[in-house]
């Protein structure tokens, strides 16, 4: 398969692609970035990457990042992790108070916002220094010393971050957070600031595609059966009420973020990642939506 052709081929019939989507604003930092950012990357099991466009440069992860939190947590935990999240798709927007108001402070699953902050929780309580942590863990699996967060988009969603912290609220008065709220919330939004590239990001979730193994090193970082959870969520909980739209046009596992970067994962072939910054009303990345359903029509791969 000639990945690389491929992929120049989507970028070349996107061109004039009619983008009516929306850079995301609520985080005054995100909305800085060049709307017409647009670049691809695609890592294979065998070692080869193809990519266009700007691939190479950083952006905002956003909620890509809830999967590291997700992995840590179920590295930590057993089952009992699942006493305080559930695993059902949530069909409401990625923050929304009133399905966790109505469901007695349980957040649907670990992809939305709440389910998050349950997460990032439970790293506080186990961990003396949880946002390290994370660092240390992306830096392990994506062999990239250089990943960073990027203080000013935390600062500025501290700033604006008033329903994750009504999130937060409701589920303390539930009982289903233990640990200070302010330093929770620290702890989300500066996960949630993470800058990574395209090939950094394909290069990382080669965990989730390779069993819970570094490609380069063979290194077992998870056991299989939790990889095999995670991707399970992704597929049905990682684009909120639209993962069944995802699920449908593209056929893969996958995470999105409001920075405008989207993760897909083929187990044991590929994982392929866009980054366009024009949001769907969804608040999924149009472009990138549009050019993971070329790849998987292209290619003749998807999971179903
Ligand atoms: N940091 C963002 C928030 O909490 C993440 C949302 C997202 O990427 N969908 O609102």
């Amino acid at each position: 398969m000639n990945y690389q052709k491929i992929l120049f081929e989507i970028e070349e019939e996107l061109k004039d692609f009619p983008n009516n989507g929306k850079i995301a604003t609520y985080i005054p930092e995100l909305s800085k970035v060049n709307p017409d950012k647009f670049g691809g990357y695609l890592y294979c099991v065998n070692g080869t990457h193809s990519s266009f466009g700007d691939a190479e440069e950083r952006f905002s992860i956003q909620s890509i990042s809830k999967t590291f939190g997700l992995s840590l947590a179920m590295l930590l935990k057993g089952d009992e992790l699942w006493k305080r999240i559930d695993v059902e798709p949530s069909g409401s927007s990625y923050n929304s108070l009133y399905q966790l108001e109505r469901e007695n402070g349980i957040p649907r699953n670990p992809f939305i916002n709440s389910g998050a902050l349950v997460i990032t929780d439970i790293l506080l309580s186990e961990y003396d220094h949880p946002k390290d942590e994370i660092l240390k863990f992306v830096r392990k699996i994506s062999g990239v010393e250089s990943i960073d967060f990027d203080e000013s988009v935390a600062e500025s969603e501290k700033l604006h971050g008033h329903r994750n912290a009504a999130l937060a609220h409701l589920m303390k008065a539930f009982g289903n957070i233990h640990n200070d709220i302010n330093t929770i919330l620290d702890i989300y939004f500066y996960q949630c600031s993470l800058a990574m590239s395209c090939g950094e990001l394909a290069k990382t979730f080669m965990l989730y595609a390779n069993e819970g193994k570094i490609l380069e090193t063979n290194e077992e970082i998870m056991p299989p059966i939790k990889i095999q959870r995670i991707n399970a969520l992704m597929q049905t909980c990682g684009f909120y009420d639209e993962a069944g739209e995802f699920a449908f046009r593209v056929g893969l596992p996958g995470k999105s973020g409001v920075g405008g970067g989207i993760v897909a994962i083929h187990p044991e072939k590929y994982s392929a990642v866009v980054w366009s910054p024009k949001l769907n009303e969804k608040g999924n990345s149009l472009l990138g939506m549009e050019a993971l359903e070329r790849l998987t029509k292209k290619t003749g791969f998807s999971i179903f």
